[in-house]
């Protein structure tokens, strides 16, 4: 269920401003992590800052799209992929 206050700001601003917003959050935080594991910056606040704008912008993607509850599926089925790839990987770490 999406922040009321982030349908509000879809509603008003619309669909293309905001989706443009959901690729200008990603590029901030993109960068920011490239600082910190490339550069090696302290830059731990930054890095809350934009995660906290991405997660904002991609709920509005998700009810601009409405595909919540499809992502969600995906998102589940994922990381049931990312444990059998683990479960894997610790088995051959085994031999
Ligand atoms: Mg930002």
């Amino acid at each position: 269920m999406i922040n009321p206050v982030l349908k509000r700001a879809l509603a008003t601003w619309g669909e293309q401003a905001q989706m443009m917003m959901v690729v200008e959050e990603m590029s901030e935080l993109t960068k920011e992590i490239l600082k910190n594991v490339c550069r090696h910056k302290d830059n731990l606040d930054a890095i809350i800052e934009e995660t906290a704008d991405v997660e904002i912008m991609l709920a509005q993607l998700k009810e601009n799209y409405r595909i919540a509850d499809r992502v969600e599926a995906y998102k589940e089925n994922k990381i049931k992929l990312i444990e059998r790839r683990l479960n894997e990987w610790d088995e051959k770490a085994k031999v």
